[in-house]
């Protein structure tokens, strides 16, 4: 027996308890996890609480992260004893998820650890850490070096955007952080920006093209911020666009395309490819500084996930929430 939260439909309205399951009732995948870490993302709480359209299979355990060691295996990749880490692939949406103390999962979703992170400190990076990492990448792959000038990244102080600064900085890249809260620049500096950019300045209606700034963007604001960051990206520069915290519009030209053969690259963690995980998880493991490890808000129960997912939604959430098993 094992200890889970399940979400029931009842009358239209979703329905959040924990419960004592048999393992019988685990969906029949080939790879068994015993669950040590989970962590709460804004996805999760629009599944407990049913805001949202996430889940339309019922008794359904959400969680969307999760980390723990392998205790049944009919996978060769895969052996009793590793340490695996999952996010996305639709787990916690279509497939049973994090939010239990065992989990029957597809091989093929499954990262191994890189050997010096636990599954703990692997659910602190998390979907949001996983993405800021895939960010980097993309710059990379763009060829976009410490040398190529400064790097902006926007909604600085969220998920994304705060993963992001630390291995920027940590890289030796030059940071602008491009936020809305003034009040955070010397959290923002904390963790490697070298300046702050306003949300007012970043949102302001701009021309095809503006002053060369950037040599790389990392957006995860969309609409009139990611326009205006294109208009202001030098020449052969690369723009990794993952969000929309802004909105979904991209009222943008062709001109920074066709002019300064600016890149603009999307980032998607959900479907990301096995192969391009396991590079990231590994360079997560390698660039990421210690002390962003240790950045947890709260640690609670599968008991505490029904009001924790309530206050995310209230934005009354800040940092990282871990869910231990
Ligand atoms: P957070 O809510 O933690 O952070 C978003 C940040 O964006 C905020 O902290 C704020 O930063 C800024 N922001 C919020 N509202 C606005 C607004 N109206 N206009 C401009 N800026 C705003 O989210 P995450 O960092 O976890 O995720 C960021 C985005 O990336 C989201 O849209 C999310 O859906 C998306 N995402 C995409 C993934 C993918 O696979 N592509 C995976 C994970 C997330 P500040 O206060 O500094 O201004």
């Amino acid at each position: 027996m094992f200890k889970a939260l399940v979400l029931e439909q009842e009358d239209g309205a979703t329905r959040a308890e924990v419960r004592m399951l048999d393992e019988s009732s685990l969906p029949n995948e080939k790879v068994q996890v015993a669950v040590e870490y989970s962590s709460l993302n804004y996805k999760d709480g629009l599944a407990i609480t049913g805001a949202g359209k996430i889940i339309n299979q019922f008794p359904m355990v959400p969680g969307i992260d999760l980390a723990g060691t392998v205790i049944h295996s009919e996978d060769d990749r895969f052996q009793p004893g590793q340490a695996v880490v999952l996010t996305g692939w639709g787990v916690g949406e279509r497939y049973w998820g994090g939010f239990a103390e065992r989990a029957n999962l597809n091989p093929d979703w499954l990262v191994p650890l890189p050997s010096g992170l636990s599954p703990r400190e692997a659910m602190v990076i998390g979907t949001a850490g996983l993405t800021a990492m895939l960010c980097v990448m993309a710059l990379e792959d763009g060829g976009v070096t410490p040398t190529s000038g400064p790097i902006l990244v926007t909604g600085a102080s969220g998920g994304v955007g705060s993963v992001a600064i630390a291995l920027l900085a940590q890289l030796g890249y030059e940071v602008v952080a491009g936020t809305g809260r003034p009040e955070g620049e010397e959290y923002l500096k904390r963790l490697g920006a070298d300046s702050i950019r306003l949300r007012d300045e970043m949102a302001a209606p701009s021309r095809p093209l503006e002053k060369q700034l950037w040599a790389g963007v990392i957006d995860t604001v969309g609409d009139q911020v990611l326009a205006r960051a294109l208009a202001e990206t030098r020449y052969g520069g690369v723009v990794a666009a993952c969000g929309l915290a802004g909105g979904v519009k991209l009222p943008t030209t062709v001109m920074p395309f066709i002019l300064r053969n600016v890149r603009l690259q999307g980032v998607d963690s959900v479907m990301c490819p096995t192969t391009q995980r396991i590079r990231a998880w590994e360079r997560l493991q390698q660039d990421l500084p210690r002390e962003q490890l240790q950045a947890v808000e709260a640690e609670i129960s599968l008991e505490q996930l029904p009001e924790y997912a309530a206050r995310i939604l209230r934005g009354e959430v800040r940092g990282r929430t871990l869910v231990a098993l």
